[in-house]
């Protein structure tokens, strides 16, 4: 990606602009910066000199996915202002974020990424605590982990970071005939729910006639809300969401669902217990606390005036560049993942001139910048759920004139 930087002169020249700055102008940034430590409104982000723009993209990591809530922020400000004994506030979140769930237990990670690594080394290792510290060497335990071919995905890597191997199959009687004394674990990727010959009903059905533990990784599932409980009610003993997607929570901070005996291991097998596997994704008080406020704030809104919302925006944006000659625009639901509406905009290259990558480019190099994915080559895809309100006006009229050209 081309990251555009401002000039660095013109970032001191607006440092000297500040009040009380001009006057003690330094000769560094560093130096201009050292100024304005304390500043209620310290934008370090600009500061450095480091593209802000506005997210029409979704929730990627690198584009930093999602902003959360200003009650959010404010919990973890207010939680970062004192101390308190770790394991007892992962036990009372754990718990009021169980409730709001539906399930068993649950508990804060580092990331669904994270989750799904501690995840599967308590399924292994249990609270047995030699084979916690034995981890990631799984001699002696249980080792494989049954996956359909197509669920396979660079997430996993998380999976096997516990000592497994991954056992692919294709079709139920393959799965069955695949279990044997060493299965520790059988898992499933919900976005790809689609692609495989076993749906997670049924799958999780095989897991509870085999009695193997099963792990769904639905990360980027919510919304719709009834996902917090469909996959452990469906029979799923884990079930995996990231903090910061669709519930925006902490980007640092995911979710791990499920059966009580498994989520205690998880937690053992995690920080801040320093011999265990999970010791290298710490969760502190304030991602504790900032999760499950997110949580709080995502079961209890109202799902369907939000989701109005969204329509509005596409619909608004759709009112800008419909009219540009050539140019087509659709409402469309992913099934799987991001499930959303998000505005689809096709156009006749020949009549426009301009491929999706070029107009992604020129948003991006734009002022404000602005960051859309290609959908595909053909079309460009604008996801509105993770802008800030009045932004979908800014990305209409800019996509508009970037399509007229
Ligand atoms: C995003 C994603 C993850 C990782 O989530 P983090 O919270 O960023 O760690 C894992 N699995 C799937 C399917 C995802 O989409």
């Amino acid at each position: 990606m081309n990251w555009l930087k401002p000039h660095r002169r013109s970032i001191l020249r607006s440092l000297a602009a500040l009040p009380g700055v001009g006057a003690l102008m330094p000769a560094t940034a560093s130096a201009a910066a050292a100024a304005r430590i304390g500043a209620v409104d310290r934008d370090v982000i600009s500061e450095l000199g480091v593209r802000t723009f506005i997210n029409a993209a979704g929730t990627y990591t690198s584009l930093t996915a999602s902003l959360m809530p200003r009650e959010v922020w404010n919990a973890m400000t207010v939680a970062s202002r004192k101390y308190a004994p770790l394991q007892d506030l992962h036990d009372a979140v754990g718990a009021r974020i169980a409730e709001l769930t539906k399930s068993e237990a649950a508990l804060v990670s580092a990331g669904a990424a994270s989750a799904l690594a501690i995840g599967t080394a308590g399924v292994i290792a249990g609270t047995d605590r030699e084979k916690i510290e034995q981890l990631p060497d799984t001699r002696g335990m249980k080792n494989e982990v049954i996956v359909q071919k197509s669920h396979r995905n660079g997430y996993d890597h998380a999976v096997r970071n516990a000592g497994i191997r991954m056992i692919e199959v294709e079709t139920a009687e393959e799965l069955e005939s695949a279990i044997h004394s060493r299965t520790a674990m059988m898992f499933f990727l919900q976005s790809a729910n689609d692609t495989g010959q076993i749906g997670y009903e049924e799958f999780a059905k095989l897991g509870k006639k085999h009695n193997i533990p099963t792990m769904i990784d639905a990360a980027a599932d919510l919304p719709p809300v009834e996902n917090f409980w469909k996959f452990t009610k469906a029979g799923f003993d884990l079930a995996i969401f990231s903090g910061g997607k669709g519930i925006k929570g902490p980007q640092s901070a995911g979710l791990l669902l499920g059966r009580k005996d498994l989520i205690e291991a998880g937690r053992q097998n995690s920080s801040p217990n320093s011999n265990s596997l999970g010791r290298i994704s710490k969760v502190n008080k304030e991602e504790l606390v900032g999760m499950m406020v997110a949580v709080e704030m995502f079961v209890n809104r109202d799902h369907a005036a939000v989701w109005k919302d969204w329509e509005d925006q596409c619909n608004r944006i759709a009112g800008y560049v419909k009219s540009v000659k050539g140019v087509t625009t659709e409402i469309k639901v992913p099934e799987l993942a991001n499930m959303v509406p998000h505005l689809h905009v096709n156009w006749d290259h020949a009549t426009v001139g301009k491929t999706p990558k070029d107009v992604v480019k020129e948003l991006r190099e734009g002022n404000p910048s602005i960051e859309v994915r290609p959908g595909s080559t053909e079309e460009l895809v604008v996801a509105v759920w993770m802008m800030q309100p009045g932004q979908d006006r800014i990305v209409g009229q800019r996509l508009g004139q970037v399509l007229k050209g």
